[in-house]
């Protein structure tokens, strides 16, 4: 609705509030004048009905809908005229009718600027409201204690549906009515309004309220009970928890687990340490070290050093990779988890029951144990899409790229994510001509625009082919030589390779282990609930097979839920916060970033403030030659409160740490402003976006009395007032 008709809404309920309290109109709606006039309006009433009917209907929603005082004593008042049935059936729906007007007018007037101030605080509150809003109105309606307009008021800025509010409404009300219309019957007995609503009835309306939530549980209970009736629950148990799959997430769960002296067994089919370890992060890392020191090589001249040379075997590079990966194998061996208090066991673990998982060891041999809890840690492998002739053409993903030896001499990587990002800058620095091809407008894509514009130009300028906006539709083969053949702009583009390396997403690893025969409930994930939890309450999946993110930090937090709600529920369990999640993309520049980036604030309506601090204006950047870059934070409006922030630039991921940090414990920019920040340090990029902010923010007009104030102790005489010059530009990065 345009702002000019809000307006008029805003006119015409203050008009219609002033009236009634101008007039004092409030002395008809007296206990006292009603029971004076009792007599009178029942004649009217016997007299003409229907307009008496009509009168009544129309005054009680223009009283309900403006939230005017006085509706108790009206509702006595129908009672009292119009008797128990009519009057519990006129001020049933007069007072739903009101309310759902003041439920509009609170809508249309604030709803979305208060969603746009606080949106990000009441997303939780907007999924409660999406998910149980029924049930909590009811709940209020029905308990006296909470004040009928306020409610009104308040539902009217949530998400909650008119439909559902008008019908929760009238039904919560029911009780509520029913008493006070028959007070009204008897009301020449009533003396005062206190005495209708009784401390006994008070309670057990509030018992009433509770009803729907406890019946909710109920039926959760009986839901859970359900999905395991085809199946006789263990007297006892072999162990407390058997966690399937030793990644990041099935190693910290395992962890915890034994701890706290439970008894947990690990079952792994293939390599301790999962993906991370053997085909994601150690490897991607390693691999990017060796390709970095080749840039650095590359830009020796920038340094000063006239001519330098590097020599090297393409296989030499990942049998470092391969060391790499061994230095750190031993942090997720069976022998370090064994000592821990943890049952190893190598073998393919599959759920035979909610409560029995079967392992077959890699000798074959076959073992059942009984347990409390599972956790599902299974994973996730890369998605390959059906891309005709793509299997003739063989292809290599973020599992068998590391098992390559022989440098690609051109190399096509399919996807413009974080996965794709990195192994086509590893590889094009490692000498191979690679093209990355990307069906979006852009690489980077869930990040801001400048974002994947300041990767891409460092990608060409590294010689490397960003070709987005081409979407592959199919390989070919033709004496020899292999050919991606793109899509672009409603033309085909030809794209000849000597490898592919497909990294387009992942898909967890749902199938083959028992989660379809069992009646696990999944989606492109198993699905939790904010405990972690699958339909079977003490099945529970954690990382990157449960989702929603596919990182090994955010593995082993959701670890940390899945082994505490497992071993501990229902004496205690614990929802997973996701309300602070950072991630980098290890690139050059790096790029990190933690809550709201600007676009999607911009697409989720929500308001902020946005502040950039260019990197290129650092002084440890400068010195490093790593000039580039920036942080940039989103604040709410005229508040130091971060709502997100993304770094680009050497060493992003680290830099970020501090702002997770803030965020984490609501730490503003003022605080990080006045923290010590070593100098010269790239870390201090994050104090001088917190300046940049503060002097975006600095109180002008206290200012011009400053300088008013100083010009008198210098003896000038005061300026006028406004004559203040406008703040000085910044001063070097190191002095603010
Ligand atoms: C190239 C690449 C780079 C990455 N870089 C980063 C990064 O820099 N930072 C980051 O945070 N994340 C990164 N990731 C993501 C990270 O690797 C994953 O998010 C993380 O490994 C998920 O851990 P997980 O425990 O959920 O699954 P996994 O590590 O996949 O572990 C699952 C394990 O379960 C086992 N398993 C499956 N089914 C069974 C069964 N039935 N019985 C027994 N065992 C079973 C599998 O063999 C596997 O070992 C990267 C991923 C890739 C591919």
């Amino acid at each position: 609705m345009s702002i000019d008709k809000r307006w008029i809404i805003v006119a015409v309920l203050a008009a219609a509030v002033a009236i009634f309290f101008w007039f004092d109109l409030g002395r008809y709606l007296s206990l006292e004048y009603v029971k004076a006039q009792q007599a009178q309006l029942e004649a009217w009433r016997a007299a003409r009905p229907l307009a008496a009917a009509g009168v009544a209907f129309l005054a009680y929603v223009l009283v309900t809908a403006l939230s005017l005082p006085g509706a108790a004593v009206m509702t006595l008042a129908v009672g009292a005229i119009f008797g128990l049935g009519w009057g519990l059936l006129l001020v049933s729906f007069a007072s739903t009718i009101g309310a759902t007007l003041a439920f509009l007018a609170s809508r249309i007037l604030f709803r979305n600027w208060v969603q746009s101030r606080f949106g990000d605080r009441l997303r939780a509150l907007n999924a409660g409201i999406g998910k149980d809003g029924a049930f909590y109105l009811f709940t209020l309606r029905l308990v006296p204690v909470f004040p009928f307009f306020v409610i009104n008021l308040a539902m009217g800025v949530t998400t909650i549906r008119t439909w559902t509010f008008y019908w929760v409404s009238q039904l919560g009300m029911l009780a509520g009515t029913l008493v006070y219309v028959n007070a009204g019957t008897q009301l020449a007995r009533i003396d005062s309004l206190a005495g209708i609503a009784s401390p006994g009835l008070i309670v057990s309306l509030a018992l009433l309220g509770v009803f729907p939530l406890v019946a909710r549980k109920l039926i959760e209970a009986f839901q859970a009970r359900r999905v395991y009736a085809r199946w006789q629950r263990p007297r006892r148990f072999d162990r407390n928890l058997v966690v399937i799959g030793a990644g990041s997430a099935g190693l910290v769960t395992a962890y915890i687990a034994a701890a706290v002296r439970a008894k947990v067994t690990l079952v792994e089919k293939h390599r301790m340490g999962g993906d991370c370890l053997n085909t994601g992060c150690v490897p991607s890392k390693a691999l990017l070290r060796s390709a970095k020191l080749l840039s650095h090589i590359a830009r020796a001249s920038e340094f000063g050093i006239r001519r330098a040379e590097a020599e090297f075997d393409f296989a030499d590079v990942m049998q470092r990779v391969q060391r790499v990966i061994g230095e750190i194998e031993p942090h997720d061996s069976i022998e370090r988890y064994t000592g821990l208090g943890v049952d190893v066991v190598e073998g393919s673990a599959r759920i035979v029951t909610p409560w029995e998982v079967e392992i077959t060891r890699h000798d074959g041999s076959v073992q059942r144990l009984s347990t409390r809890s599972i956790v599902i840690a299974s994973g996730a492998r890369p998605f390959v899409p059906p891309i005709p002739g793509i299997d003739d053409v063989g292809y290599l993903t973020s599992d068998t790229v590391w098992d390559l030896r022989e440098r690609p001499r051109r190399l096509v990587v399919l996807g413009g994510g974080p996965i794709g990002s990195e192994l086509t800058q590893a590889f094009a620095r490692l000498g191979s001509k690679v093209t990355q091809v990307e069906m979006m407008p852009r690489i980077l894509a869930r990040e801001d625009p400048e974002v994947s514009e300041i990767v891409t130009r460092r990608f060409e300028s590294e010689g490397i082919d960003v070709l987005t906006g081409h979407t592959a539709k199919r390989f070919e083969i033709a004496g020899g030589v292999k050919t991606l053949i793109a899509e672009h702009e409603g033309r085909e583009v030809r794209i000849p390779f000597d490898a592919v390396l497909v990294a387009v997403g992942r898909t967890a690893n749902l199938a083959g282990f028992g989660l379809e025969e069992l009646g696990v409930v999944t989606g492109r994930t198993v699905e939790t609930n904010g405990f972690l939890q699958t339909n079977f309450p003490n099945i529970y999946a954690a990382g990157d097979v449960a989702g929603p993110y596919q990182f090994t930090h955010t593995a082993s937090h959701q670890a940390w839920y899945a082994a505490v709600n497992a071993l501990f529920d229902p004496i205690r369990k614990f929802r997973v916060d996701y309300s602070v999640i950072p991630w980098a993309t290890f690139v050059d520049p790096e790029v990190a970033r933690v809550g709201l980036s600007e676009q999607e604030a911009r697409e989720r309506g929500i308001a902020h403030e946005v502040t950039v601090y260019g990197i290129d204006d650092l002084d440890r950047a400068i010195a490093d030659g790593e000039a580039h870059g920036f942080v940039k934070v989103l604040t709410v409006p005229g508040k130091d409160r971060i709502l997100g922030v993304t770094i680009v630039g050497e060493h992003a991921g680290d830099l970020l740490a501090e702002y997770v940090l803030a965020m984490k414990h609501r730490i503003g920019l003022n605080r990080i402003l006045g923290t010590i920040h070593i100098y010269p340090t790239m870390a201090e990029a994050n104090k001088y976006a917190a300046g940049v902010w503060k002097r975006a923010h600095a109180p002008a007009t206290v200012l011009n009395w400053l300088e008013r104030f100083h010009g008198w102790r210098r003896g000038a005489g005061a300026a006028p007032a406004g004559a203040a010059k406008p703040l000085p530009p910044a001063p070097a990065a190191k002095e603010r």
